[in-house]
């Protein structure tokens, strides 16, 4: 292979979604070496010191250590979870802008390392961010990775699994599209041991299922400002299928080029995850329905994509 091998994992950005990761990491013992970097030199040390006081408790050794981008030029993975908040009178546009140019920031001071791993990106908007820091990165579609909609389908299987009292990892659903308000679950294939779930439920009944998923981050952040362990065990379940070459299939942000009819869009979608990235994206069995409602999300990421390129350089 010709891209960087090993497991040593960089995070750029240890705020709540961040931290959590680390934590996530840890206490699964996914990685052996973790460097966390932040603005904040101060909060990101002494998340070292915190969670270094962990390792005695965890599963095996961990060494983590505070960095800077140049520990970047040997990591295998540098998963990004850096990015300002939307401040109040702030446009959802006005946000984007922003964090693009962070990026080009990131992944330009990344890439001058000579780094040469995989990124997983979880800063939102994160189809728009995945999509910059592939444009930026000049890496293989399949080396950029956005988290997509790993925490909406996450929320989704969970929801499915109370409504018929089973464990959500025994169901089987997806949220695709835009990680945001043009999302859509895929009811024609979501089901539990087999059994198609969308006929047990009214059309009323998946509506409000739909809805509450879709909402669920503003109910959590209405609730405590913030949400970051259901991302940060997504983040950690993507980490585990790259690191271990698992083959397994997560609904992540990847780049599309033809599959399920679109192109030059990173979105979430069902794919492959391996040692090497996105192995392949998976060509789902839509119907008319949800194929329409894929498009209208496709289109609502093409239009930002659209407006932030016309202004940037990238
Ligand atoms: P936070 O404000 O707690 O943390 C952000 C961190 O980024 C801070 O520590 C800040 O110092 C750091 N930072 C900012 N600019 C930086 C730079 N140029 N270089 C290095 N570090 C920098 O925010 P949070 O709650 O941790 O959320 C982080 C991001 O994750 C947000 O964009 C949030 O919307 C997103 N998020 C994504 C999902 C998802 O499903 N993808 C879910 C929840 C949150």
């Amino acid at each position: 292979m010709n891209f960087t091998q090993g497991n040593k994992v960089v995070l750029v950005g240890t705020g709540a979604v961040g931290s959590s990761y680390a934590y996530a990491l840890l206490n699964q013992g996914i990685c052996d070496e973790l460097v966390l970097v932040d603005l904040n030199e101060e909060k990101a040390k002494g998340d070292v010191m915190d969670l270094d006081h962990g390792v005695v408790y965890a599963p095996g050794e961990m060494a983590i250590k505070f960095g800077t981008y140049e520990d970047c030029k040997d990591a295998a993975l540098v998963v990004i979870c850096a990015g300002a908040p939307q401040k109040p009178g702030e446009t959802r546009l006005d946000l984007v802008s922003k964090n693009v140019k962070i990026f080009e920031s990131i992944v330009g001071s990344i890439m001058k390392t000579g780094f040469n791993g995989i990124f997983l990106v979880a800063t939102n908007p994160v189809d728009i961010l995945a999509y910059a820091t592939w444009k930026i990165s000049g890496l293989p579609k399949e080396r950029v990775i956005g988290s997509g909609t790993v925490l909406d389908s996450a929320r989704f299987r969970s929801a499915l699994g109370k409504e018929f009292d089973t464990a959500p990892a025994s169901v089987h659903g997806y949220i695709i599209g835009e990680h945001g308000d043009s999302q859509l679950p895929v009811w024609s294939s979501a089901s539990i041991a087999g059994t198609p779930v969308a006929p047990l439920l009214t059309e009323e009944r998946k509506e409000e299922m739909a809805v509450a998923v879709r909402d669920a981050a503003y109910d959590i952040i209405n609730a405590k400002g913030a949400t970051y362990y259901g991302i940060a065990s997504g983040l950690a379940r993507i980490t585990k299928a790259i690191l271990r070459n698992e083959n397994v299939i997560l609904p992540v942000g990847a780049l599309l080029e033809g599959e399920n009819g679109h192109s030059d869009v990173y979105i979430g979608i069902p794919s492959v995850i391996n040692r090497g990235g996105v192995k392949r994206v998976v060509e789902l069995d839509l119907n008319e329905s949800e194929r329409e409602k894929l498009a209208r999300s496709v289109q609502t990421l093409k239009d930002i994509q659209g407006a932030i390129w016309q202004e940037s350089n990238v």
